[in-house]
């Protein structure tokens, strides 16, 4: 038995995420999180909402509300809806919790303490009738580059240059539009990452074992140019941590606040704490999870995200953690995701385009969206959701192949020898061989699993699935009944056992489903089949059960068309 920390990259607090979102990060990281557990280890999986920064500032106004009570009600919307997808998190944790703030705190402390920490004054743009400075987006104005004349101050969407505030033509304020403005110096703290740089660059070299999309990712920002930036870590914002070094006042930086990307991957440790006090656990219970001094030396960490988020992951946050020198335990795995595409064109939030996951658990239970989500999901290259596609994975993979067997098996059994576990007859040669082939590709689907292939382990257990198929349209017990009724009674009970064991395994993907086929199996025996041939014998005969309602039904034709015409334009 081990353990396993894992976290998966932590969705904004703004709104609701898109399918895109939802099977680059939390969702894959739910089926090793739940396949880990199933195989006996020990696993802390944690995520949180990102709360902080412009973004949630700006939505909270145009919503009429508070951040804070904005924040506050957004979690608890992105809460119900992970709920909705069965994401097992241990805690659902938030960056705006006391507990963050202090980490964050302490880890600036740490790094000013230990030299990584530079004092930069800047000139910056101040708004006298909002008596505030107005960093990122707070500004608009006149693009420079192409004459847009709403461009941001941190970038012009029309010609995606980036910019600085002050680079803006006609600037003005995007809270009041104000045009008294003026540039006034303004002090903020530097990350001195290019200090950490061989550092880092050792600690990237060692991870051999890491997908070639990671390390390329990270080595980039690490050697291209002008190689590691250091980087401002704090901003002029309400919205934020307080800046403080550990926990006293740090003259000069009073009212302001840590930059959102400063304070939330800390929050992966302070969501760990979060969970410690949720239930009534003590430090040391989290501690030994992240401080290599205190337990947390053999843990395993893996990190699951989309590719955009890596650079902060192999750099940004390893530098806070290496830079207070102080023993936290570093993430030893990342798995990283390229982009899921929406029929012909892209996800996109800010436009509103593609599936999100409230829309999605409206029209589906989540076993569906878990399985075509996970069986496509984009890891070696993007891949795209069609309904086409999705209908046919659905109606294909679940209903004709998992499904048809639960229902067939139970039916059958159900009308000729009652609700309960047939006891005639013998198994032979076919049943010996179906019990090889179950094995070698469930030791297939473990290796995935354990790889964290998520396609590959997919693509096994329909295998798996597929196996029992066969086996029982070549078996056919509902012919063979009719000369040898006890041959076809071990068939049966055979059979019937499958199903057990098909709930044990595809738990991971399909939760819900795995449940209710427990369930109609009167069974709560979750152990992980080691032996194939053992595990298909733990119903034994006169044991009863009952015939489950439709374990997944097909989506038609009419269906299909109608939500392709529903969600092929913008979210309202
Ligand atoms: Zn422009």
């Amino acid at each position: 038995m081990a353990r396993y920390l894992i976290t998966s990259a932590l969705p904004y607090i703004n709104g609701i995420k898109h399918l895109g979102n939802l099977v680059g990060s939390q969702l894959p990281a739910d089926l090793i999180a739940r396949y880990l557990r199933a195989r006996g280890h020990e696993v802390l999986f944690l995520c949180a909402t990102d709360e902080h920064g412009t973004p949630a500032e700006l939505a909270a106004a145009k919503a009429g509300q508070p951040v804070e009570a904005f924040c506050a009600q957004m979690h608890e919307v992105q809460a119900g809806i992970a709920a909705g997808f069965r994401l097992s998190f241990d805690h659902f944790g938030r960056s705006s919790s006391p507990q963050n703030r202090a980490l964050t705190q302490h880890f600036a402390g740490k790094l000013a303490e230990n030299g990584y920490i530079e004092e930069v004054s800047e000139r910056q743009v101040f708004s006298i009738a909002d008596n505030r400075f107005l960093p990122d987006r707070y500004i608009e104005g006149t693009c420079p580059n192409c004459g847009y004349d709403k461009a941001r101050g941190d970038q012009c969407e029309n010609c995606t240059k980036q910019l600085d505030p002050t680079d803006l033509i006609d600037p003005r304020s995007a809270i009041s539009g104000s045009t008294d403005l003026e540039v006034r110096e303004t002090k903020h703290l530097f990350l001195r990452q290019s200090a950490l740089r061989g550092e880092l660059q050792a600690w990237i070299d060692s991870k051999t074992d890491w997908p070639i999309l990671t390390t390329s990712i990270a080595k980039k920002w690490l050697n291209d140019g002008d190689g590691l930036q250091d980087r401002g870590i704090t901003r002029d914002l309400y919205w934020g941590v307080p800046v403080k070094k550990g926990d006293q006042d740090w003259p000069g930086m009073e009212g302001k606040v840590f930059y959102v990307w400063f304070d939330a991957p800390i929050e992966y440790i302070a969501c760990a704490a979060e969970w410690a006090e949720a239930n009534g656990k003590t430090d040391a219970d989290w501690e030994r999870w992240w401080r290599t001094d205190k337990g947390a030396d053999d843990v395993t960490y893996l990190q699951f995200m989309g590719k955009d988020n890596v650079p902060f992951h192999t750099l940004s946050f390893p530098a806070t953690q290496i830079g207070s020198q102080e023993p936290w335990k570093m993430v030893d795995y990342i798995k990283s995701f390229n982009y899921l595409n929406y029929d012909g064109g892209q996800f996109s939030t800010s436009q509103g385009r593609g599936i999100f996951m409230d829309q999605a658990l409206s029209i589906l239970p989540s076993d569906y969206w878990r399985w075509w989500l996970l069986s496509h999901a984009p890891e070696s290259s993007d891949s795209e959701f069609t309904w086409e596609n999705f209908q046919g994975s659905v109606n294909k993979d679940l209903a004709d192949v998992l499904g048809n067997l639960v229902s067939r098996v139970t039916k059958f059994c159900r009308a000729k020898f009652g609700e309960v576990v047939p006891a005639g007859g013998q198994t032979g040669p076919r049943e010996a061989e179906l019990i090889a082939e179950l094995t070698t590709r469930l030791r297939a689907y473990e290796g995935n699993m354990q790889a964290m292939e998520v396609r590959k382990a997919a693509t096994e257990l329909r295998a798996i699935w597929v196996a029992g198929n066969e086996y029982l349209q070549s078996a056919a017990p509902w012919t063979v009944i009719k000369t040898d009724p006890e041959t076809a009674e071990a068939m049966v009970r055979l059979a019937l056992n499958l199903i057990r064991l098909y709930a044990v395994v595809s738990r991971p993907f399909i939760p819900d489903a795995a449940q209710s086929m427990m369930d109609a199996m009167g069974c709560d025996d979750w152990s992980w089949p080691e032996d194939v041939g053992a595990a298909l014998a733990t119903l034994p005969a006169g044991h009863a059960f009952t015939v489950p309602d439709v374990t997944f039904r097909k989506i038609t034709d009419e269906e299909r068309a109608e939500w392709q015409t529903r969600f092929a334009g913008i979210r309202t």
